[in-house]
């Protein structure tokens, strides 16, 4: 499998490094034969290249078997003009990567407020009211006068057909649960389409429960009491939000992984951004971009039908349980290492976890 890397800004670069030990250990230990391609994007390639991203990579990627993208500074870019592209939005546009899976779990051995929970946060990441990506020329925001500014916000059949197939596929794999987030008492059109086109999917899946709730509630109900959840699906903006809560409640937004994936390609990228309050200082937690990691990992394993990768990624997550659990972890999750001797510890526990022997 040969996997692109490119480690972003801020804490990217370290948790990019620790990422890495992960993904040679376990391509060791499970015969995975994994080649990286490293490249580079955001702020160093706009020093060296005058862009973010560009044609050249973006062709790199696509001859790839995935891309593992680090946090990007994505604020700091405001001009496509001046080559300040969203390297996040560039692939999952260009590659059409428009399911973002965003698993959240609680560890054991982590003290958590709102108790035990796992679900999934099941994200459309392809439109919605993300002014960079639904239309295909220019911004989808305008000012209309100086003080007048228009936000347009897409929604197409299409595109919640087929994340609505996304969630329901991945909820056969798990509890057979699917709560629909949307806020269609006020977005009564676009969110009205998202329900009925999740209800449509829904025939075909008469073993999963259905329910949907309105996004502002959602945040109440999530926080009361996560357990009931299984798998979420939603539109991108809601989606975004909702998966930084539920990464945060599960301990930390430094646990939070996720897979951007498509039909033919799929990237791993932390839900987080480039945290520039702790970049630089070894402190950044890297389980986040190690299990995203590990998705990638089981995406491919999946589609290829290779069982050596599905039996990696299971083993990154039960490694990363056991690893939070002894504390061989950040301390943003009560751990006694920096990033670098994270990566370093969970690498080496990788080559010799007994119990990963027939994962
Ligand atoms: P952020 O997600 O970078 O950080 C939010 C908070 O979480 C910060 O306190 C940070 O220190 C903490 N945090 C984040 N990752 C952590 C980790 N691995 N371990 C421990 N703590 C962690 O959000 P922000 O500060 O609002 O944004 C910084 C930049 O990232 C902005 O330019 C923003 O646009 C960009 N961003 C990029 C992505 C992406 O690349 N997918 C996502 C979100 C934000």
């Amino acid at each position: 499998m040969k996997i692109v890397v490119l480690p972003g800004d801020g804490i990217g670069p370290e948790t990019m490094a620790a990422t890495l030990e992960t993904l040679e250990a376990a391509s060791s230990r499970f015969g995975l034969g994994l080649a990286f391609d490293h490249d580079v994007a955001g702020h160093d390639s706009l020093r060296r290249h005058g862009a973010t991203v560009t044609p050249a990579l973006l062709e790199k990627v696509e001859a790839a078997d995935g891309l593992m993208l680090g946090p990007m500074a994505t604020y700091d870019f405001k001009d496509e003009a001046k080559g300040e592209i969203n390297p996040s939005k560039f692939f999952r546009k260009e590659l059409d990567l428009y399911a973002n899976i965003r698993p959240a779990r609680t560890w054991d051995g982590l003290a958590n407020k709102v108790g035990a929970f796992d679900l999934v946060v099941v994200r459309e990441n392809t439109e919605g009211f993300y002014a960079d990506r639904n239309i295909e020329s220019g911004g989808s925001e305008m000012l209309i006068t100086r003080d007048v500014v228009v936000s347009l916000r897409r929604i197409t059949r299409a595109c919640c057909a087929r994340i609505a197939r996304s969630a329901f596929e991945l909820a056969m794999t798990r509890k057979r649960h699917v709560s629909i987030v949307h806020k269609a008492n006020v977005l009564k059109i676009g969110d009205g389409m998202f329900i009925d086109e999740c209800r449509k999917i829904a025939r075909e899946f008469p073993e999963v429960r259905v329910d949907d709730f309105i996004v502002d509630a959602m945040m109440a109900h999530v926080v009361r009491a996560p357990a009931r959840f299984d798998v979420v699906v939603t539109t991108n903006m809601f989606g975004d939000i909702l998966s930084d809560l539920t990464a945060e409640l599960s301990g930390s937004l430094g646990l939070g992984g996720s897979l951007n994936a498509g039909r033919d390609h799929a990237m791993g990228q932390a839900a987080h951004g480039s945290a520039p309050d702790i970049a630089g200082r070894d402190i950044a937690n890297p389980f986040s971009l190690i299990l995203s990691a590990g998705q990638l990992l089981g995406w491919h394993g999946q589609r290829r039908g290779l069982p050596a990768f599905t039996a990696a990624a299971r083993a990154i997550e039960a490694a990363a349980a056991a690893a939070i659990a002894e504390g061989e972890a950040t301390r943003d999750v009560g751990g006694r290492l920096g990033t670098a001797a994270t990566g370093r510890a969970f690498a080496q526990r990788l080559a010799r976890e007994p119990a990963l022997a027939g994962a």
